[in-house]
């Protein structure tokens, strides 16, 4: 079989203005043709592909057509959409006839004036390969879906725990994919959305009401008829048409099975709706003092408002403000992304003891920026920065500068990078994380890098695109009435 695959991911957070651009992709690489293999580390969705490609019992021929991939951000350019239209079309083109498609998207990505990119997506592809070749998307699991979505794709499948096992989607959305063009099976789709939206606290998959509700779906799956029970527990900063959580459920050509089934997952995230509001985050001022007096480090501080994992600026200087006021002297780690302290830091040069504004020149909306008093340790060239993370080797941070200020080592950067979420990013810079009592993370639950010389971690409650406050977010598309925003009695009263 003659199988097309296509690659193409960002998770838009609607609440940072700063648009990711064609840029932000060429940074982690954008890969065309056969350039696209598996990196054989067996951890990225391309590798579940084509692990599952090589183990199927007949040959399967690999058109890859392209892979590119953006850390979290802004809404993506009008530019950065169009861009990849363009190489769908000339891809499934040169391509000839396939007998199916796996397409590997996010499922929560917007564009300028687009909301449902991957539905954009998806049905581009679906008038390329006709009615009768069969589509899987493989999507993240905080995914919004559409109705163009379900409507062009011939199954869904997603992730099924976090942290986010892209491998593991990859090989189950190809599998799927094999044995639908074997005529193995024949996928009837049953989906529900629940206008239902929660901050990420209550995210991770093995523990709380999170853990439950994909339980419920992994028990669903033993029944040999159902082929994939997913839930999407949309990612909380998608301000779009549509926006709310989902489920979908694909059964071999048991049309009521798969009704029954989203039924019944639709339910069940609806009972546990206050269960998933449920907050755990510290104030600022008391996670600062619990990371200062604690035994040992390295205090791992998620800064959950500007967490650059789930696609905020990375401009916040909340903690700094929080470490400087209170005369803390612990010595703390603090990432910061800003091109132009970058660049007047560079100016100034090693060595130089410089007073600025810090902080708060992206999402204005949250930060102002703060007046500190630093002195540069360091100026170097990031572009290639050797970290383990996704599917690269090196991240791409653009300029960095090391700034000194008070008991705080803050790597700034042009870039986002992975911001200072690994430890290996500071040590490209010659700064070693162990020594340090305190690491401020812009992630809310991508723990794993820091997890090996950290003590504890502490969920910050600090405000930003990333907020865990969702009411306190300047929400304007969301359709209304939505949970906790609103009080609704039962999820079907709104349901499409
Ligand atoms: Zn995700």
């Amino acid at each position: 079989m003659r199988i097309a695959l296509i690659h193409i991911a960002q998770e838009t957070n609607d609440f940072n203005p700063v648009l990711t651009t064609l840029e932000d992709y060429r940074a982690f690489g954008i890969e065309e043709g056969a350039a696209i293999s598996g990196d054989k580390r067996g951890t990225s969705q391309i590798d579940g592909y084509f692990d599952a490609a090589e183990r199927w019992v007949s040959s399967v021929e690999t058109i890859p057509v392209i892979r590119a991939w953006a850390v979290a951000g802004g809404r993506i350019s009008r530019e950065a959409f169009d861009f990849f239209q363009d190489k769908i079309r000339r891809g499934l083109e040169a391509a000839g006839p396939i007998d199916g498609l796996a397409l590997q998207l996010h499922g929560a990505c917007a564009a300028e004036g687009i909301d449902d990119v991957e539905g954009e997506q998806a049905e581009l592809c679906r008038s390329m390969v006709g009615d009768d070749v069969p589509i899987v998307a493989a999507l993240d699991h905080h995914a919004n879906i559409t109705r163009k979505l379900v409507d062009q794709c011939t199954a869904i499948v997603g992730h099924r725990t976090q942290p986010h096992d892209l491998y593991d989607t990859g090989r189950i959305g190809a599998e799927l994919l094999f044995r639908i063009v074997a005529g193995e099976v024949s996928p009837v789709t049953a989906w529900r959305k629940i206008p239902l939206l929660s901050h990420q606290e209550q995210f991770l998959t093995s523990q709380g009401p999170m853990k439950i509700w994909f339980d419920r779906a992994r028990a669903m799956e033993q029944d040999p008829r159902v082929l994939q029970a997913s839930n999407y527990p949309m990612q909380p900063w998608l301000d779009v048409a549509e926006g709310g959580w989902s489920t979908v459920v694909v059964t071999d050509n048991d049309q009521a099975l798969s009704d029954k089934l989203a039924d019944e997952l639709a339910d069940l995230a609806w009972s546990m709706r206050a269960d998933f509001q449920v907050r755990e985050a510290v104030p600022v001022d008391e996670a600062v003092r619990m990371a200062d007096q604690a035994d040992k480090g390295i205090v791992v501080l998620s800064d959950t408002g500007d967490t650059v994992f789930g696609g905020a600026a990375g401009d916040s200087n909340v903690i700094l403000e929080s470490i400087l006021r209170l005369g803390i002297d612990s010595k703390v780690l603090i990432p910061l992304i800003s091109p132009a302290t970058v660049a007047r830091l560079a100016e100034a040069g090693e060595g130089a003891r410089v007073t600025l504004p810090l902080g708060g020149d992206s999402a204005g909306a949250f930060f102002s920026p703060l007046e500190v008093t630093g002195t540069v340790r360091c100026v170097a060239d990031g572009s290639r920065v050797k970290v383990g993370y996704n599917y690269q080797d090196h991240v791409d941070m653009g300029r960095v500068v090391v700034f000194d200020v008070g008991p705080a080592t803050m790597l700034i950067s042009e870039k986002r990078g992975v911001a200072g979420n690994l430890p290996d990013a500071y040590k490209a810079f010659g700064v070693d994380p162990v020594g340090y009592k305190a690491a401020v993370v812009k992630t809310a639950s991508n723990f794993q890098y820091f997890a090996p010389i950290a003590s504890q971690v502490i969920r910050v409650d600090t405000p930003g695109p990333g907020q865990s406050d969702v009411h306190g977010l300047p929400w304007a598309r969301i359709p209304r009435p939505v949970y906790p925003l609103d009080t609704i009695e039962d999820w079907r009263q709104i349901d499409s």
